[in-house]
């Protein structure tokens, strides 16, 4: 099979769809791959890179287009439409949901989109959607630990402290994958580490994980109230599956907080859960209110090319490769008839939208 890996031309994206590794991977299993040119600069790939791995470069995102199968990072946008082909796997995240010009595109032009952020594992969860919370979280008292010092606006703690003086507390409401990444990294910087959830068994693991260094808190009222007011980093990991975040933390709450102290909202990307967050760039990430840091990138490991690409597309490869081995229609069929992970990544297929949600958000016959 053919596939193609263009450049990615949405704002400040620099991932890019494919390493030179499962370039490799899919051309020793018989595959040609074409790379457009400068395609994997932003996370640090050269040309020779993907030339190396078997690739063939081309010069213009139509020439990348013109595969059987797409491999990108982001859903298209408008000018990259008119390169869809009837029949051709697109192979990206979509989120169409949020996109129905995107979804009539694809439709009327009969692409099979299969999209990173619907494909689902054995637990449950969302694999390609889990190393970026993975990164996102990690970052988070990363950015945080930044935001507290003096000439960014904070308190001027630092995080871990030194022997005989006091370590700084930081508090996370939603113990999941975002949740998890963040504790184990503002442990490691020496923090004192809280962390809220409503979910007793995710409370449970935190505890196997991480033995006395944090404390597990139930998610509610008073105690996010205690435990805000006495942070000096509050750091926002809630999701609802399919809803807006909960507003769990009050502008009132904010008000109350101590002076210099930080917000860092993860969870901004859906709509936030600290009530005065909004969303900020990689420009200009954090803005003061009520003399609270805040800080609410809602595409934190976009300031990590290199690292997210090589998450993404480690976690990306093994679904490419069934698709161009097998074929898009005996692949889905496969999956279809086993544990239909593969084929819950299907949002468009032949005309069709095949995911309830996505066409009732869009508007499109399902
Ligand atoms: P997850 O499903 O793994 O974890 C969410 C956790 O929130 C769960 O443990 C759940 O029990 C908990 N929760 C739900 N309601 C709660 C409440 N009322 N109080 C406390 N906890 C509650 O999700 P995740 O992968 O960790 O993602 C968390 C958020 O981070 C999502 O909104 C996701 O989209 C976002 N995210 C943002 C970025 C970014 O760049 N800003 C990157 C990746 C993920």
């Amino acid at each position: 099979m053919k596939v193609g890996v263009p450049k990615e031309i949405k704002n400040h994206e620099y991932r890019v769809g494919m390493q030179p590794a499962g370039i490799r991977a899919l051309v020793k299993a018989g595959h040609e791959v074409v790379v457009q040119r400068s395609a994997g600069q932003g996370s640090g790939f050269e040309d020779d890179d993907f030339v190396g791995a078997g690739a063939r470069l081309v010069d213009t995102a139509a020439e990348a287009w013109d595969a059987e199968m797409v491999v990108k990072v982001k859903e298209p946008l408008a000018e990259e439409y008119d390169f869809f082909k009837a029949g051709q796997i697109l192979y990206t995240y979509l989120h169409l949901a949020a996109v129905p010009q995107l979804t009539r595109a694809l439709m009327d032009k009969k692409v099979r989109g299969v999209a990173y952020e619907t494909i689902t594992d054995a637990h449950g969860g969302l694999p390609l959607l889990r190393p970026m919370s993975e990164i996102a979280g990690r970052m988070a008292p990363q950015v945080g630990a930044w935001s507290l010092e003096k000439a960014n606006g904070g308190r001027g703690m630092l995080l871990g402290g030194v022997p005989g003086t006091r370590r700084g507390r930081v508090t996370v409401i939603g113990g999941g994958i975002v949740g998890t990444a963040a504790a184990r990294i503002a442990i490691g910087l020496g923090a004192k580490v809280t962390v809220l959830d409503i979910n007793a068994a995710r409370m449970s693991y935190l505890e196997d994980v991480f033995g006395t260094k944090i404390e597990t808190l139930y998610s509610n009222a008073e105690n996010i109230e205690k435990y805000v007011l006495s942070a000096d980093m509050v750091i926002g990991a809630v999701l609802v599956p399919g809803a807006a975040a909960p507003k769990l933390v009050t502008e009132t709450l904010v008000q109350g907080m101590k002076a210099g102290s930080v917000v860092v909202d993860v969870a901004v990307d859906q709509g936030g859960c600290i009530e005065t967050c909004r969303p900020t760039t990689h420009q200009e990430p954090t803005y003061i209110a009520h003399d609270v840091v805040h800080y609410c990138v809602a595409n934190m490991p976009g300031a990590v090319p290199r690292t997210s690409t090589y998450a993404l597309t480690n976690a990306t490869l093994p679904y490419c490769l069934e698709l161009a081995n097998k074929g898009a229609d005996a692949a889905i069929r496969e999956s279809l008839a086993g544990n239909g992970h593969l084929a819950e990544g299907v949002n468009t297929w032949d005309g069709a939208c095949t995911i309830d949600a996505v066409a009732r958000a869009c508007e499109v016959d399902f």
